[in-house]
């Protein structure tokens, strides 16, 4: 099969023709063939999100592999990593491999499940680290995301094993004991709330330990979902000290704050949680200068009888697959003034990097046709309504710039025209 788009511009400005065969771009240049007008549109490498909660196994409910790729297709993703809390967790090989072959059945994404550090995610023992990486899987990612991996000597013992096979960790850092019971970011307002607050310190302090243990292991770590102006700092100096350090940040964290938490409307309640204005600015500087390596959305889809509830009931989470991209534009081009290549570094490059995803990342000629076309010109008004099974959206009926328009995921199209496709096997 051959595709031929017409116009396009890529990330370096210049507009020309891609031509797909099969699975594969075969050509970036114009050409006389007729083909798809896609003029106005940018072509970005197909978008990876290294932190995507997909719940199956045991909480379809709330979400599938099949809705959740649907829903990352629709937000112009072409591989998800998908966290390992589920039920079982994913800490051995079949579970691994159960994720992957459901994400293959779907076929709008390549799903990559992403390993826990330790069994069960309680901590106390080590997963099969080595069993997973084996697997058909091939586990290059580990995380007890959702928890902390909070015991010292066994962080250090992970970092010290993934090495072998080039693996990373990716730590969720929140100091269990600092945190016990907490609501939203402590400070003023959740004093105002009577909410029970959640520390700055109880992120960055883990996020220094583990920076140290990176930098004395030489090994690799990944810092979820950072959210405050400290934690940045840290990650900085830990860059400049020559850590093989990445970090990641939240679309709702660079432009949400705990203002929201006034509504009470549980909507608003994750983890970690929002933070100050000060705070998500100085996120936003850090995407600008490259501290901030990848967005990672943590979509954290949740039922609504888990979310339309009272505050203190109410599960942590958001969505965030649909519009991560719009956040993006809107914090990186429009108030940043940067360039697409660094959008698709962001979204695309560096994340496929990460996670050692090859085939992902990268559009040029040979290389595997994942490819996300957005439309830079259109004005959106987000919406509850998802292709996801949840619709604990954060963003609904806020305006952001730019739309997905096509994705294409080894050569064919699973979203036309912001429709996303049926697929048939
Ligand atoms: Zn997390």
């Amino acid at each position: 099969m051959k595709s031929v788009l017409k116009g396009v511009q890529l990330p370096n400005g210049k507009t020309t023709d891609v031509t797909i065969e099969g699975t594969t771009i075969a050509a970036i240049e114009s050409t006389s063939e007729a083909g798809l007008d896609c003029s106005g549109l940018i072509a970005l490498p197909g978008f990876v999100d290294v932190h995507t909660h997909l719940r199956e196994p045991g909480f379809e409910a709330s979400e599938t592999v099949l809705s959740g790729s649907r829903s990352a297709a629709a937000g112009g993703y072409t591989a998800v990593l998908a966290m390992a809390n589920t039920d079982p967790v994913t800490d051995k090989a079949e579970v691994a491999e159960l994720v992957a072959r459901l994400g293959a059945e779907s076929g709008y994404c390549e799903v990559q499940p992403i390993g826990s550090v330790t069994k069960g995610l309680r901590g106390a023992e080590l997963s099969d680290l080595e069993g997973l990486a084996k697997s058909s899987a091939k586990v290059r990612m580990f995380s007890d995301d959702g928890m902390c991996v909070f015991d010292e000597s066994l962080m250090r013992e992970a970092l010290i094993r993934v090495k072998a096979f080039d693996g990373v960790i990716a730590q969720h850092s929140q100091d269990p004991q600092l945190t016990v019971g907490a609501q939203m970011n402590e400070g003023p307002l959740a004093t105002e709330l009577g909410l029970k607050g959640w520390p700055a310190i109880a992120e960055e302090a883990i996020i220094k330990r583990d920076a140290q243990l990176a930098l004395e292991t030489n090994s690799r770590l990944h810092i979820c979902h950072l959210t405050t102006a400290g934690a940045v700092e840290v990650v900085r100096w830990a860059k400049a000290k020559g850590a093989k350090i990445t970090a990641e940040v939240t679309p709702h964290h660079l432009l949400l704050t705990e203002e929201l938490v006034r509504s009470y409307d549980p909507v608003y309640k994750v983890n970690p949680p929002l933070r100050r204005q000060e705070d998500a600015l100085a996120l936003q500087a850090a995407v600008l200068d490259g501290t901030i390596d990848v967005i990672g959305t943590d979509h954290a889809p949740h039922s609504a009888e888990k979310k339309q509830c009272e505050w203190q009931n109410a599960a942590f989470g958001m969505v965030g697959l649909e519009h991560a991209a719009s956040v993006l534009q809107q914090v990186l081009i429009e108030n940043g003034g940067q360039t697409w290549e660094r959008f698709a570094a962001l979204m695309s490059t560096k994340p496929a990097e990460i996670a050692r995803l090859t085939g992902q990342g990268e559009l040029r000629v040979g290389a595997v046709a994942n490819l996300a076309l957005i439309d830079p010109n259109a004005r959106r008004t987000i919406q509850f309504q998802t292709h996801s099974r949840s619709q604990n959206n954060p963003f609904a009926r806020t305006v952001l710039p730019g739309a997905v328009v096509h994705t294409i995921y080894r050569g064919r199209f699973t979203v036309v025209n912001q429709e996303v496709q049926e697929l048939n096997g």
